[in-house]
């Protein structure tokens, strides 16, 4: 069986990140889930959005001069869907303003917008309906422990909206994933979510909350995990080791040790402009990763490019 295709952020290698047009392109590439990140606005609406910040993927600075905190930074939480949805949406940029991804399609000046999660609920029921086939959601639900501080309890919201749209049991089209493990805890034991959940596995030093990864990816770990979780979505350079003498890359054996625990494993992110370490090719990656580690599926910016290898091989 062919792994699962998720299209990260939409087809985020040609179009900007969580815009419709990505999401839509990403249907019509095939992919079989379209991501969400899930963040909360002042007026507890949720947006589709990476960052708990605007302003590396939208003129909010431009748009709103002055609404920035005393660290620079624009936060979703201080602005109004209604504001948020008069913003530009662009090519994500790092800290200096440059592109992230320097050979992107350049989309500054373009009508790209933020949406609302409901209004991409809505786009995804449009195209499971009236397109050729039905597709898939994979909702993040985006720092719980931050919003919390600031007041809101976004996993509430977000398991509403989702179950407004007929995300409620564990058969659903959708896999709901966090990288916060008390809240992954809380959602399926307190909130009884019956949706597909996936515990993301990073590094300890990517996040100010306090997180134990290198616990999680031990078979104790993930065996504790799989009384909660239906999978994992860990970083892919923790899924081989490359040799440094001559290169040679080979299995780390965590998908071995996830799958032993029944847990499906949806490794991020395969870019084909942002390759790991080691590997040659974007077909290289893909070999390696589908034809000898077997993931179950995969988070790409080009789902286009993922489904030509998998007719290559099939
Ligand atoms: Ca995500």
């Amino acid at each position: 069986m062919r792994p699962v295709v998720i299209a990260h952020r939409g087809a985020c290698g040609y179009l900007p990140e969580h815009t419709l047009p990505a999401k839509a392109l990403a249907y019509a590439m095939g992919a079989d889930y379209l991501e969400q990140d899930i963040v909360a606005t002042r007026d507890d609406r949720l947006i589709v959005a990476h960052d708990i910040h605007l302003d590396r993927v939208t003129n909010v600075a431009e748009r709103f001069p002055g609404r920035a905190r005393a660290d620079g930074r624009y936060y979703a939480r201080d602005f109004d869907l209604a504001e948020i949805t008069t913003l530009r949406a662009h090519e994500r940029t790092d800290r200096h303003g440059k592109p992230a991804f320097s050979g992107r399609f350049p989309s500054a000046g373009e009508n790209f917008r933020v949406h609302s999660l409901e209004r991409e609920l809505e786009l995804v029921a449009h195209l499971s309906v009236h397109g050729a086939r039905p597709v898939g959601i994979y909702p993040e639900i985006k720092d719980p422990a931050w919003h919390r501080r600031e007041g809101v309890d976004i996993s509430l919201l977000v398991l509403e909206t989702l179950a407004r749209f007929g995300y409620d049991d564990h058969a659903a089209p959708a896999y709901l994933q966090c990288f916060d493990e008390n809240e992954v805890r809380r959602i399926r034991h307190q909130l009884g979510c019956r949706l597909k959940l996936v515990q993301l596995i990073g590094e300890d030093d990517w996040s100010p909350e306090p997180t134990n990864f290198a616990a999680m990816r031990t078979k104790k770990g993930l065996a504790l995990l799989a009384g909660t979780v239906d999978g994992v979505g860990p970083w892919f350079n923790r899924l081989y080791k490359l040799r440094k003498r001559d290169g040679r890359i080979s299995d780390s054996g965590f998908v071995t040790r996830a799958h032993e625990q029944g847990l499906v494993v949806h490794p991020y992110t395969f870019r084909s402009d942002a390759l790991p370490p080691g590997f040659a090719s974007f077909d290289a990656l893909l070999e390696f990763s589908i034809n000898g580690l077997a993931v179950d599926g995969l988070f790409t910016d080009f789902p286009d490019q993922v489904f030509r290898f998998l007719r290559s091989i099939s």
